[in-house]
């Protein structure tokens, strides 16, 4: 992967930044998302921020050696503190769990005026960022799910649009994600299926307590319900 070449993942995400004028990547590591974005034309400027100095530095260098010092400001700094009040539409945050991007989101609150669309990829537990989402008055218009070198990404496109209602098991799986069922998805929750059966098989060889009891009763709801919406049986 480089700035001209970005991984499908990461492609992905940068698909429904258009069409941003300007746009903030969180936490950018080696700033690939932005320079990309702006040498396809899809942001005309973009922010990089990155709250550790290694992969800072890496995203300053980055920057420098594709020519693109002008059009990109990489600051150093935690999630969106990085940015002034109404200086960017849209706001990407990739390669990070859920629940860390929607303590981004939550604790940069004051920030996101102004903003119009957050692209969001949670590598995990990507419904603590549609529960986020769902009571903060933005809507998800799209979603993708997709398989890359073994793993399955979810990415997040939401605008800000209050009045959407989720259901727990659309966040759980996506309101988009669950109707179209593509080859990831049912990969991604055929995967979901066996680790939760093999912990429910260690759950009952345990010593009962509140606890398990309280456990086994979580992991069989999520089990029933992935049964029920890819159509898989015990596995
Ligand atoms: N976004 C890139 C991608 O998807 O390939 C990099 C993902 S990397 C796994 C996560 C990056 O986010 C790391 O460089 C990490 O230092 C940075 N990060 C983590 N928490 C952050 C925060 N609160 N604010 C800014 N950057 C953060």
């Amino acid at each position: 992967m480089n700035s001209n070449q970005l991984s499908k993942r990461l492609e992905t995400v940068a698909s429904f930044i258009k069409p941003a004028q300007t746009f903030a990547d969180i936490g950018s590591d080696h700033a690939y998302l932005p320079c990309y974005a702006v040498k396809k034309g899809l942001a005309e400027r973009a922010v990089a921020g990155e709250v550790v100095e290694g992969p800072f530095q890496s995203a300053k260098r980055q920057v420098a050696s594709d020519g693109l010092s002008e059009q990109i400001d990489v600051r150093k700094g935690s999630g969106l503190a990085v940015l002034s009040p109404g200086e960017v539409e849209c706001i990407t945050i990739a390669g990070m769990g859920g629940p860390l991007i929607a303590s981004i989101l939550e604790e940069g609150r004051e920030k996101l005026n102004g903003v119009q669309k957050l692209v969001l990829q949670p590598n995990i537990a990507a419904h603590a960022v549609r529960s986020w989402l769902n009571e903060n008055g933005w809507a998800i218009e799209t979603e993708a799910i997709l398989e890359e070198d073994g793993q399955v990404y979810e990415v997040i496109s939401a605008i800000s649009k209050p009045g959407q209602k989720l259901s727990e098991q659309e966040r759980y799986f996506g309101p988009f994600l669950m109707k179209e069922k593509n080859k990831a998805f049912l990969l991604k929750w055929k995967r979901e299926l066996e680790q939760i059966e093999q912990v429910l098989g260690q759950l009952e060889r345990a010593a009962e307590s509140e606890g398990t009891v309280q456990r086994k009763h979580e992991l069989n709801k999520r089990k029933d319900w992935i049964k029920e919406v890819t159509g898989y049986e015990n596995t």
